[in-house]
């Protein structure tokens, strides 16, 4: 049976991740179950990032480990939080829903895009990483009850729902889905 280590301690990201592998007929584990640590996340930007958590999870667990780093970037912010999104929001995403919403609508610039970087990292030390990006808009309010982090205040293009609106829909068209379709080849051929 093939194995992979999923390199996160976010449920969400671990729920979308065991759907999106579910084709490719893995046995799924997860950093959180294998009780792997948690890096620090020093680099600069979303690859630098993701890279980071496969290499450590696919060093510590002698398997392959595939790991995202994601964020929101909104326009009124000139693209923050961008690779803080969790930073940014921390335990209070109440608080941090009503802070972008607020700067779009001082600044009437509703713009706002989700970035993931996906990295799969073997053990010994090889990497391939790649991009997805979902181009949308901040809903002026937060709606829906599906999802997690910023779902209920990302508006992607093409669509008046929310991400956490959209459910299952979301797993076919958001940034994550839209990188995974890159390595969709290369975990098919493992
Ligand atoms: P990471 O674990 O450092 O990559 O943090 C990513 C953060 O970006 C998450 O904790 C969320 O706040 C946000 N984020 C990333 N992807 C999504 C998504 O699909 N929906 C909502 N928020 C997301």
């Amino acid at each position: 049976m093939k194995q992979i280590v999923i390199a996160t301690h976010n449920p969400g990201k671990l729920k979308e991740f065991i759907t999106l592998l579910a084709p490719f007929g893995f046995t799924v584990t997860s950093s959180g179950e294998l009780e792997l640590p948690s890096p620090s996340e020093t680099a600069r930007d979303f690859a630098g990032n993701a890279r980071i958590k496969a290499l450590t999870a696919a060093k510590a667990s002698g398997l392959p480990a595939l790991a995202d780093d994601s964020g929101l970037s909104v326009l009124a912010l000139n693209g923050q939080p961008g690779v803080f999104s969790a930073r940014y929001a921390g335990d209070d995403y109440p608080g941090a829903f009503a802070k972008i919403i607020a700067a779009a609508k001082s600044k009437d610039v509703w713009d706002a895009w989700f970035t993931c970087a996906l990295c799969l990292a073997q053990p010994d030390g090889s990497t391939a990483t790649y991009i997805g990006e979902a181009p949308g808009r901040i809903a002026p309010e937060a709606r829906g009850e599906g999802g997690f982090g910023y779902d209920a205040i990302f508006i992607p293009n093409g669509y008046e729902q929310t991400y956490a609106e959209l459910g299952d829909e979301k797993e076919s068209i958001s940034h994550r889905a839209r990188a995974f379709e890159q390595i969709e080849a290369v975990l098919a051929a493992k």
